[in-house]
C-alpha cells in the first residue's frame, strides 16, 4: 500500500481526507485506484482520455517523476506519492470570489483573454482576484508593473523606496526622462494605472526588512522578486518560505539572466539553489558591472509569464527548474533544481525558522547604519579629489593610478592617471615604487579600496584612496568630465 498526500484543493473530493493508502504496483496503477475510489477527482486529475492533465504534477517521496513515464515508474509499499496541482496562494481550484467579476468595460478590455479557453471569464476572475506584490520598481520591476497591470491583475503591491535616476532609463522602461528625480513608486504606479484604471495599486514606501517583510508579504497571493541585492533576495526567500507563498525569482547581470519559480507547493527554495552568498565584493552589482538594457525585459516578462500562470493554474510552472537565458548566445538552459533536505529554511532540520539580519548574513553593511563606522575605519588612507587637483597642479611627486577596466577609461579619464585594472594589480606591481606617493581612483571608491589593500599588504608606504572615484572628480573638479 502506498500513501498518496492529497493536497488541501482536492480533499473535496476525497471526503477531506489528506492522505489515502492505495494498492498499485506503479504510479499509474496507485492513480487509477485512487480515483476508482473517489470517482470525482478522477474528473479533475485526468483528461476524459485518461492523461494526466497537465497542472497536476506527481512526487514520490519528494521526487518529481514528471520527466519519467508515470506508467513505468513503480510504487514501493513504502512510497510516498504527492499529488501537486498548480495553484497560487490558496485554492485556485475554487471558484473566484464574488468582487472579481468582469464589467462590461473589463470584459471588452480583456476579450483577447477571454476568448482562450485555458483563460476564460473564470481565469481572468482570477487574475482580477489575485494580490502581487512586485519587490522593487527598478530593471525587473519595470517590465513586470507594465504587463501585470495590462493583464488584469486585480491588486499590485510595489515595495521601493528609490528615485528615478538618469542611469535607470537605459532599461527601467516604466520610467521616463521626466520623472527622474521622482520617486520609483509615484512614477511606476501613474504608467500602471494609466494602462489600466480597473487596477489596485498599493506603495510600500520602504526597504524590505526583517521587521516589516512578514507583515507585507501576508497580504499576498505571491512574490515577485525584482530586487538587486543579496540580502533582500535571502529575506524574500525566507519570508516566502515562513509564510508559504511562491516566489517568482529572476536576477540579471550583463548578458545574461536567470529564473526559476522558488518556495511554490514544497518545490525548492533559493537557499536550497545557494545556501550561502558569495564573499562580498565577489559578484558586482548592476552599477558596477553593467547590464544589457533590453536583459531585464526578457526576464522580467518570465517572472510575468510565470507569475500569471502559477494565478490561473494553468500549464507548467517554473518549479525545480533554473532557466539560464544568455542573450549573445541567444540560448536557453535549464537545470534541474532539487529541494535540499539540509535546506536551513525549507529542509527537515530547520535552523531558520523566523527572519535573521540579512545584512549580517551576506557580509554587507546596513544602508545608513553600519556605512560611517566603515568610513572612519578607512577614513586615514583616503584623500579628496579636491586635494589631489592641488597635488596635481604643484606638481606634485607623486603617481594617481586608475583601477578601472580599459572601456570605462575610454569613457572619461583623468590624463595623468596610469590605468592598471583592478585585477591586473597584483600582477604589475613590480612596475611601481614601494616608496612612492600613490594615490588610487576607480568609478566611486569600491575598487580602488580594494587595490589600496592589496598593495598595503605588499608592502606599499604610501597609498591613499581617492574618495568617491571619478563621480566625485566629475562633482567638485572638472564637470566636462562626462558621469556613467
Ligand atoms: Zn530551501
Amino acid at each position: 500500500m502506498a500513501k498518496v498526500l492529497i493536497p488541501t484543493p482536492l480533499r473535496v473530493f476525497t471526503g477531506k481526507q489528506d492522505a489515502v493508502s492505495v494498492s498499485g504496483g506503479t504510479v499509474r496503477e496507485v492513480l487509477d485506484e485512487l480515483t476508482a475510489q473517489y470517482p470525482d477527482l478522477r474528473k479533475q486529475i485526468f483528461t476524459e482520455d485518461g492523461k494526466l492533465r497537465s497542472f497536476v504534477n506527481v512526487y514520490i517521496n519528494d521526487e518529481d517523476i514528471r520527466y519519467l513515464s508515470k506508467d513505468a515508474t513503480a510504487a514501493k509499499e513504502s512510497d510516498t506519492i504527492s499529488l501537486v496541482p498548480s495553484i497560487a496562494g490558496g485554492s485556485t481550484l475554487a471558484a473566484p470570489p464574488e468582487e472579481a467579476t468582469l464589467s462590461k468595460d473589463e470584459i471588452l478590455r480583456y476579450s483577447r483573454h477571454l476568448i482562450i479557453p485555458e483563460v476564460g471569464v473564470e481565469g481572468q476572475q482570477k487574475l482580477k482576484a489575485a494580490k502581487v506584490l512586485l519587490v522593487g520598481a527598478g530593471g525587473l520591476g519595470a517590465p513586470l508593473g507594465l504587463y501585470l497591470a495590462a493583464a488584469g491583475i486585480g491588486r499590485i503591491g510595489i515595495v521601493d523606496f528609490d528615485v528615478v535616476d538618469f542611469t535607470n532609463l537605459q532599461r527601467q522602461v516604466i520610467h521616463s526622462t521626466a520623472d527622474v528625480g521622482r520617486k520609483k513608486l509615484d512614477s511606476a504606479a501613474e504608467k500602471m494605472q494609466g494602462i489600466n484604471p480597473h487596477l489596485k495599486i498599493v506603495k510600500h514606501e520602504t526597504a524590505l526588512s526583517s521587521e516589516n517583510a512578514l507583515d507585507i508579504l501576508k497580504d499576498y497571493d505571491l512574490v515577485v522578486d525584482g530586487t538587486d541585492n543579496f540580502p533582500t533576495r535571502y529575506l524574500v526567500n525566507d519570508a516566502c518560505v515562513l509564510l508559504g507563498k511562491p516566489n517568482v525569482y529572476g536576477s540579471i547581470f550583463r548578458f545574461e539572466g536567470q529564473a526559476t519559480v522558488f518556495a511554490y507547493e514544497g518545490g525548492p527554495c533559493y537557499r536550497c539553489l545557494y545556501p550561502e552568498p558569495p564573499p562580498p565584493g565577489l559578484v558586482p552589482s548592476c552599477a558596477e558591472g553593467g547590464v544589457l538594457g533590453i536583459l531585464p525585459g526578457t526576464i522580467g516578462l518570465i517572472q510575468a509569464t510565470e507569475t500569471v500562470k502559477l494565478i490561473l493554474g494553468i500549464g507548467e510552472p517554473l518549479v525545480g527548474r533554473l532557466l539560464l537565458y544568455d542573450a549573445l548566445g541567444m540560448r536557453f538552459r535549464e537545470l534541474k533544481l532539487r529541494k535540499n533536505p539540509e535546506c536551513p529554511v525549507c529542509g527537515e532540520h530547520r535552523t531558520i525558522t523566523r527572519l535573521i539580519d540579512y545584512h549580517q548574513f551576506c557580509g554587507v553593511p546596513q544602508p545608513g547604519a553600519a556605512a560611517p563606522v566603515q568610513e572612519t575605519k578607512v577614513n586615514e588612507g583616503e584623500i579628496e579629489v579636491t586635494e589631489v587637483k592641488e597635488m596635481l597642479d604643484r606638481g606634485d611627486n607623486f603617481v594617481l593610478i586608475d583601477v578601472r577596466e580599459p572601456h570605462e577609461y575610454k569613457i572619461c579619464n583623468i590624463p595623468a592617471a596610469k590605468l592598471i585594472p583592478l585585477g591586473e594589480v597584483p600582477q604589475r606591481l613590480n612596475e611601481l615604487d614601494k616608496n612612492a606617493d600613490i594615490v588610487i581612483h576607480c568609478k566611486s571608491g569600491m575598487r580602488s579600496a580594494k587595490a589600496c589593500g592589496i598593495l598595503r599588504q605588499a608592502g606599499f608606504q604610501h597609498v591613499r584612496n581617492m574618495k568617491g572615484g571619478i563621480l566625485a572628480w566629475s562633482d567638485r573638479v572638472d564637470p566636462s568630465v562626462p558621469k556613467y
